[in-house]
């Protein structure tokens, strides 16, 4: 079950919608301008907006704007218009999904299901890994160091994120290669040691005055923050 939040001016559609996706088991609540709907967006927290985007007050683009700048709620846009152009207009916006009108409250449930699988909370925790100045936000796939930004190639994220979540342990080369590369340790593989330098150089440290990243002979690395000294 999904706490819905259906904007739409329109009671013939709105009355059967409701019900429909009620006996589906969704808790559904309505609201039918634009401004009352941005309201019972932001108090009351749905688990999903599914915005039309012909309302009386305002235009429901401009809504998912004003929505999309206060709220990351996943949205489903409800549109007359079946083109190109309107689609990739709504998607740009903010949307996560759409739907064309005249739509079933079967298809409705069904991409409400798929929004919802993808984006477990609307408002999920912040998951952004910080160890001591280094932030690591997998969802914009962006790190600073000291607040400055650092340019990582993919592999570089992705091999800083894995090592981010486990700060201060050691992690072994062979699970950065299945973990990080989902390929099998070869025992003489370099492909860790040569990524690592990479991500070294580009914190501004190296292996002989580490000061994130402490090799560990022979075992592995161990991402830290770096000691207070004198
Ligand atoms: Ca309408």
């Amino acid at each position: 079950m999904a706490r819905l939040l259906l904007i739409e001016d329109d009671l013939a559609i709105r009355t059967p919608l409701i019900r429909a996706l009620r006996e589906r088991g969704h808790a559904v609540a309505a609201a039918s301008t634009a401004m009352t709907g941005l309201r019972d967006a932001l108090e009351d927290r749905p688990d999903l907006v599914v915005l039309d985007l012909g309302l009386p007050d305002l235009d429901g683009r401009e809504l998912l704007r004003m929505l999309r700048a206060v709220s990351s709620v996943p949205v489903i846009v409800a549109t007359a218009r079946d083109d190109e152009t309107e689609i990739v207009r709504v998607l740009d916006a903010g949307a996560d999904d759409y739907v064309v009108k005249p739509f079933t409250a079967a298809q409705l449930d069904a991409r409400a299901r798929a929004v919802l699988r993808r984006s477990p909370g609307g408002d999920a925790p912040d998951p952004t890994l910080v160890v001591g100045g280094l932030r690591v936000d997998p969802r914009s796939r962006q790190v600073t160091l000291d607040g400055a930004p650092v340019e990582l190639t993919p592999r570089e994220f992705d091999l800083l994120h894995h090592l981010a979540t486990r700060p201060g342990q050691v992690v072994t080369k062979r699970e950065l290669l299945t973990e990080v590369w989902q390929i099998p340790y070869g025992g003489a593989d370099k492909t860790v040691d040569v990524h690592l330098s990479w991500l070294r150089r580009k914190l501004g440290e190296s292996a002989q005055e580490p000061r994130y990243l402490h090799t560990v002979r022979g075992v592995g690395v161990r991402l830290e923050p770096p000691q207070a000294t004198g």
